[in-house]
């Protein structure tokens, strides 16, 4: 593995002193290279402080093949093959796969020797851009400690996404209790996204644990920067709905729509084969569809207030969630531990709500019973 980084492959800054390691990750889409230009200019900032350095930092760039065709997949999309049924899948294949299953095999060559290599607990952040402009932001499945550190960067914080996205990279690394986030740090082709990019990093660097905060100064600068950008957003949203978006339907959005923007229930969004699609509840528009290769349309999100996000740090941190099977309508499902099962016939609350208050993340939903599963189990 190089020292240093070669474009488009992967870096290795080792520090001196143990410590925790940072893996970050750009490009896992072709056509966002905005996170691979920024990881070029924080590994040279950090190995000109490797001495001063505490564990390890690890850049990688994601789907090669795409980013040389500047295309967001070549056979199929790489943040979308991280299931286990996949991954078995690849592992049996006989040569004649796809070019993203050899993307797929790199990769998860880093990943082992992340896993062998590191001196302390690993933190992982994924880099991204939208099609569409408007405000960055970031996302991460709701574990407390993911959470904290999404929030070190002062963007707005969506909550849900990993709900509605099957597969991606950091749904699979949270299974190694690695703590994940991701950053959208605007759109493909803008240059300030890559300047986001490059604060986002440092902040990560600097709330890892790798380097003092006088040894990062441009994570400072980075957090003033990006408050005064987002100060007027809401600190952090949920996703209320997902619009899929696939091939035979051909959606596409209206011109115009930006991320946040306010939109109205029945407001006319986007159009596809059968006419006009629009937003089924008020909220905020988030990542409205502005190109061809993609599953997702665009999501309604909604304010997420500082209340229940004390509130649900405080339950979980006393662990109420355990008690979850005594309320109406939950009981555990016997088959699986930390799973429980909502008869939403009995459960006439907020349901869903409610459960992820008490740290418990949707599973699956048929309107009859909801199946949640506790994210913090083994003391996350
Ligand atoms: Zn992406």
């Amino acid at each position: 593995m190089a020292e240093g980084l070669e474009v488009g492959e992967v870096a290795w800054v080792a520090g001196p002193t143990d410590g925790p390691l940072l893996l970050c990750v750009g490009g896992l889409h072709g056509n966002e290279p905005a996170g691979v230009r920024a990881l070029e200019e924080v590994v040279r900032g950090v190995e000109a402080r490797r001495e001063r350095l505490a564990g390890d930092f690890v850049a990688v760039a994601g789907n090669l093949k795409a980013l040389a065709a500047r295309r967001r997949f070549v056979a199929y999309d790489l943040n979308r093959a991280w299931t286990a049924a996949r991954l078995t899948e690849l592992a049996s294949s006989n040569g004649t796969e796809p070019d993203e299953d050899r993307e797929v095999q790199r990769l998860l060559a880093v990943l082992a020797e992340v896993a062998e290599r590191r001196r302390g607990p690993v933190y992982v952040l994924d880099l991204h851009t939208t099609s569409g402009g408007g405000g960055a932001f970031t996302t991460t499945s709701d574990y407390l400690g993911n959470r904290r550190f999404a929030m070190e960067i002062p963007a707005p914080l969506v909550l849900g996404l990993d709900e509605a996205i099957e597969g991606t990279l950091i749904g699979y690394l949270d299974d190694f209790g690695y703590t994940t986030a991701v950053f959208e740090c605007g759109q493909h082709n803008e240059e300030e996204a890559i300047k986001r990019a490059v604060w986002a990093v440092w902040l990560a660097v600097r709330s890892a644990g790798l380097l003092a905060d006088a040894d990062a100064p441009e994570a400072r600068r980075g957090w003033k920067a990006l408050r005064n950008a987002y100060r007027r957003l809401p600190r952090v949203l949920e996703v209320k709905y997902r619009h899929p978006a696939d091939d035979e339907e051909g959606y596409m959005s209206r011109p115009g729509f930006l991320n946040f923007q306010p939109v109205r229930a029945g407001e006319v969004l986007g159009d596809d084969r059968r006419g006009r699609v629009t937003a089924p509840e008020t909220g905020r528009i988030l990542m409205p569809l502005y190109q061809e290769q993609g599953e997702d349309g665009f999501f309604v999100v909604r304010e997420f207030s500082e209340f229940w996000l004390w509130l649900s740090s405080a339950l979980r941190r006393a662990r109420i969630g355990r008690l979850a099977h005594w309320l109406p309508g939950v009981s555990r499902d016997p088959n699986r531990p930390g799973t429980v099962v909502v008869d939403r016939r009995v459960a006439r609350w907020g349901a869903l709500g409610a459960m992820r208050l008490l740290g418990f993340r949707r599973e699956s939903d048929d309107g009859r019973k909801l199946l949640a599963t506790a994210l913090e189990r083994g003391g996350r």
